[in-house]
Order: C-alpha cells, then sequence, then structure tokens
C-alpha cells in the first residue's frame, strides 16, 4: 500500500516503525517527519497543517492511505479535502475532531451520551469563577477550551493559582471549572470506523516533568504496558459505557468518527470517568502500545479509514512488558535548549530489544549522508524539547526497565533531562 504519513514526532517514527514491520510491503512517505524517520522512509517538505496541500499531493502521487499523527492538522481540517477527493484517511473530519479541540464540545458529546465524566461547569467571569471552584472544592482543576498545547489546564489546592490561572484564560474565552477526579490514570486507544470500535491495549503515562510527579506538565515524559494492576473487564466497560456510546453519537448527529478515539481515563472510587478525549494517538503511549502490536497495523488503520472494523478481530499484543523512557532537552519544557550534538544511539540500541525512535532530531553537518555512517559520524542535533523516546521491551518488568535504562544511559545530550522511575514499582 502506498501510505502518506503525517507529523514528525516519536510517535510517527513508532507508526512507519510498526508498518515497516510487517510481512507487507508498503511504499512509505512522511511529511514532513524527522531524522530518524529520514532514514527508514521518503520524507518530503509538505505543510501537514496545509489540507489542500495535502489533498492535492495524495491525489496527484496515488496515496492509497493517509494517517494523520498530530492533532493540530486534524483541526485545521486535513481530513475533509483527502475524503471528498476519494482517499482514505485515518483521522477525524475537522467536525468531529472536535471531540479534542474543544472542551466544551467534548462534554456536550459526553452529556448526549451518557458517558461518564467529572461534572463540570462553564465559566466567563472571574466572579463566576471564584463562585464555581468555591462550591467544587479543592484540588481546582481550570481547564482553557481550545487546543493549548499542553498549558491550558491547571490542577492545584492553591486557590489564588487556580484563580490567576483562570485570570489567564479568560482573556482567550470562557474557562471550564471541572471536578477533581482522584485515582490512576490509564489511556486506551480505540480505532473507530465511525459505527464500530477496535481497542487497543492499555497504557498509562507520565505526564510531569520529574520523578514523583512532580514539576510542570509536559506532552508525556514515558510510558507503559500493559497495566497487569487493572481489572479483567476494564477494556469491555470502556467499549460498552464509553466509547461505544461517544461514536454512536456522534455518528447519529452526523459527524461521524474515523480515526483513532483517544480515552484519557481514572479509575475513581466510583467507576471508570473520562478526563478528556483526544482525536489521535498518544505520544508516548504509542510507542509502547505499537510496541507489542503483533496484528498488522496496516489493516486496522485502512479498515477504520474505510468502514471496515466490523468484519475483524480484536488486535493482538504480545506478552511482554514494554517501557519508554522520553529524553528531553535542558530546559524542557518551559524553553528548550536546541542544537546540541547526540551520541550514543547505537550503543543504546546495542541494548537486547531496545529501539530509539526520534522525535525532535535533525541531522546538522553532512545533510547528504543520512544513510551512510553512524548516527555519531552524522552528526545528529536536537531541534526541540523531546528528543528521542527510547523503548525497550522485556519479558518482565524488571527486565524490560533495566534495558530502557541502561539504553538511556548510553545517550549524550548535553542538558538533557528524563525520568527515572517510569513504570518503577510495578508489580508483574
Ligand atoms: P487534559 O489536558 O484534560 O488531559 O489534562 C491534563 C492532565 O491534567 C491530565 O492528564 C490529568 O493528569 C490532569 N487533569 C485534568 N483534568 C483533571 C480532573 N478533572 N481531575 C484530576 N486531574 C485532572
Amino acid at each position: 500500500m502506498k501510505i502518506l504519513v503525517l507529523g514528525s514526532g516519536a510517535r510517527e517514527h513508532a507508526i512507519i516503525t510498526s508498518l515497516l514491520s510487517e510481512d507487507a510491503e508498503h511504499e512509505i512517505v512522511a511529511a514532513p517527519g524527522n531524522a530518524g524517520i529520514a532514514r527508514q522512509v521518503r520524507t518530503i517538505e509538505l505543510d501537514p497543517n496545509d489540507p489542500a496541500a495535502v489533498a492535492e499531493y495524495a491525489v496527484e502521487n496515488g496515496v492509497e492511505l493517509v494517517v494523520v499523527g498530530p492533532e493540530a492538522p486534524l483541526i485545521a481540517g486535513v481530513a475533509d479535502p483527502l475524503r471528498e477527493r476519494g482517499v482514505a484517511v485515518f483521522g477525524p473530519s475537522k467536525a468531529a475532531a472536535q471531540l479534542e479541540g474543544s472542551k466544551t464540545f467534548a462534554k456536550r458529546v459526553m452529556e448526549a451520551a451518557g458517558v461518564p465524566t467529572g461534572r463540570a461547569e462553564l465559566a466567563g467571569t472571574i466572579a463566576e469563577v471564584e463562585k464555581t471552584i468555591d462550591e467544587f472544592g479543592a484540588p481546582y482543576v481550570i481547564k482553557a477550551d481550545g487546543l493549548a498545547a499542553g498549558k491550558g489546564v491547571l490542577v492545584s489546592s492553591d486557590r489564588a493559582a487556580a484563580v490567576a490561572h483562570a485570570t489567564y484564560w479568560l482573556e482567550h474565552g470562557p474557562v471550564l471549572i471541572e471536578e477533581f477526579l482522584d485515582g490512576p490514570e490509564v489511556s486506551l486507544f480505540l480505532f473507530s470506523d465511525g459505527h464500530d470500535v477496535l481497542p487497543l491495549t492499555p497504557a498509562q503515562d507520565f505526564k510531569r516533568l520529574l520523578d514523583g510527579d512532580h514539576g510542570p506538565n509536559t506532552g508525556g515524559m514515558g510510558a507503559y504496558s500493559p497495566l497487569p494492576w487493572l481489572p479483567d473487564a476494564f477494556v469491555d466497560e470502556v467499549i460498552d459505557t464509553i466509547a461505544l456510546p461517544t461514536v454512536r453519537q456522534l455518528e447519529h448527529e452526523g459527524t461521524p468518527f474515523i480515526g483513532l478515539l483517544y480515552c484519557g481515563l481514572v479509575l475513581t472510587s466510583r467507576g471508570v470517568r473520562v478526563i478528556e478525549f483526544n482525536a489521535r494517538f498518544g505520544d508516548p503511549e504509542t510507542q509502547v502500545v505499537l510496541a507489542r502490536l503483533v496484528t498488522p497495523l496496516s489493516q486496522l488503520l485502512f479498515a477504520s479509514a474505510t468502514g471496515g472494523l466490523a468484519g475483524l478481530p480484536r488486535p493482538e499484543f504480545a506478552l511482554d512488558v514494554a517501557i519508554t523512557v522520553v529524553v528531553a532537552s535542558e530546559g524542557y519544557p518551559e524553553k528548550s535548549l536546541t542544537g546540541r550534538q547526540i551520541t550514543g544511539i547505537e550503543a543504546a540500541e546495542a541494548v537486547p530489544e531496545v529501539t530509539v525512535l526520534h522525535a525532535a532530531t535533525e541531522i546538522a553537518t553532512l545533510p547528504d549522508s543520512v544513510e551512510a555512517g553512524t548516527w555519531d559520524s552524522v552528526g545528529l542535533v536536537a531541534t526541540g524539547g523531546r528528543v528521542l523516546s527510547v523503548v525497550a521491551l522485556g519479558s518482565d518488568f524488571a527486565e524490560a526497565r533495566s534495558r530502557v535504562y541502561a539504553a538511556v544511559d548510553r545517550i549524550e545530550l548535553e542538558g538533557s533531562q528524563h525520568r527515572t522511575d517510569i513504570a518503577a514499582g510495578v508489580a508483574d
């Protein structure tokens, strides 16, 4: 199949690595990709956020499936002209992507579908904010309505900080005050063809920068899968009470959701609650989920894009434990220091069952030599905050953890940061 993958992170590198591992031979093109992706497939200069340009490229080049990695192109409407022109696309329409793009849209859909989530109120003035947070009580949860690059949500017991956060975001529109949901968080991804869904396997990510869940929120610093502590019925419960009702509600409203339904969930003492929906694969959970996927990914993506999930069995996953640790630049997430050289990738990949996925990387010195030589010799540099996602498989948590950290320790990037407690203390 000729497949175009949009995006440039470790998530897209994981998707492409999974597609390349299949028996079928695919012709894969990535836009824009990164240095790691460029070594595996052709990369092109095409702006994923320009729907008309993407559709033009796909039609002219006979692309059979477009896979949209990040949320921004979906919210910009990249899927719409592709569908109009008959190209299969894994990713929801602009209208259905509002499930991620607008927290008030998501809350309305959940209410209409009877999906369990936290109580929430929209506040348009600081007086309304203060009244609502006092009614809900601490810890306070304040959310900006639209996409805010991970900076829109504040969870804090400090009332003054909550009011300050709300004051800042009120300049951009109303803010959502939400009930605090207490319990472990789980991410469950589901393929959706607009009517039926098929689940992937649960994963947990680590959003805070520092060990022990301290420090600021980030895009994600690590993840692991499976979650041996989850009840057996968890996935079925999420399908029956959350995913299917949501997909059927959107279908009923005439905005079918085709693509990846990312359920961000909390296991509270009163049951599973939705914390958020996303409209695409999560990063870094994708890196561990796809590392365990046995079923060919292209089949699932294509069946979702073309309305064919009903005939397929549930995807299968290896029993291995997968852990990923993100290596980030100095200064991330506030202000990342970039342009620094990265070495030790081959040494890291010499650890058994380790793959180093690239995110913000670029070949600095020898632009034509990406095919040749080692990463150390081509002058690989960091170009952003989250630079690499190191993934290890193991037969149990102890083995996967020792492998992933042995690999991370071999990577050198001046000033880099990573968490040392990903999947620590998880019992097999
Ligand atoms: P969101 O952007 O909605 O995913 O929020 C980012 C993070 O803030 C989540 O992953 C949670 O860790 C936390 N969070 C968001 N909403 C709540 C809530 N209602 N209760 C507790 N924690 C929350």
